[in-house]
């Protein structure tokens, strides 16, 4: 069973939408924090922080190469990872899925799983910020390499003959 399809094809790259300058502050000038200079077009927001659009693009530059390294460094993969059992599929029925009762096992669910309870994932991703242009950063280049452990981890357990399928999922 391929799995490599449920997979995002390209890796996920984080950058924050911009906000109309005479949106922001009832159309007083508003200037960036960085280069101090007017921003007249869109404005990039940074927890308290206002950006121009090129400090922006460099900040998230310089951002994406510390997070892409700090989660080559860091994500790594905690068990073994169980095995895919295609017998045991079946997914909730929308009535089902409305009234709370998610379980399903699909490739998706197993894959899900295999993240949040084979890898590290959960703890580096915990306490990042949503408006925090640095932590998106963050989770998104996590988020990438995590994909990755997990995608090689689920193809060398599936390459295996042993039969063994875990109940747990
Ligand atoms: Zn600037």
């Amino acid at each position: 069973m391929p799995f490599s399809e449920f997979f995002p094809d390209f890796p996920m790259a984080f950058f924050p939408s911009g906000v109309p300058a005479n949106e922001l502050r009832d159309g007083e000038p508003v200037s960036c924090d960085l280069c101090s200079k007017q921003i007249t077009d869109l404005c990039y927001l940074d927890n308290e922080h206002t950006y121009c659009e090129g400090c922006t693009e460099a900040l998230v530059k310089k951002l994406t190469g510390e997070a892409v390294a700090f989660a080559q460094e860091n994500c790594v993969v905690t068990r073994e990872f169980p095995k895919y059992d295609p017998s045991r599929e079946f997914r909730c029925t929308p009535e089902q899925y409305e009234n709370g009762d998610r379980e399903s096992y699909t490739p998706n669910a197993y894959i899900c799983h295999c993240r949040h309870t084979r890898t590290n994932y959960d703890d580096l991703i915990a306490g990042l910020d949503r408006d925090s242009i640095e932590d998106r950063v963050y989770y998104d280049a996590i988020r990438n390499r995590v994909d990755e452990l997990v995608r090689d981890g689920i193809d060398s357990v599936m390459e295996t003959d042993e039969d063994e399928y875990e109940e747990e999922l």
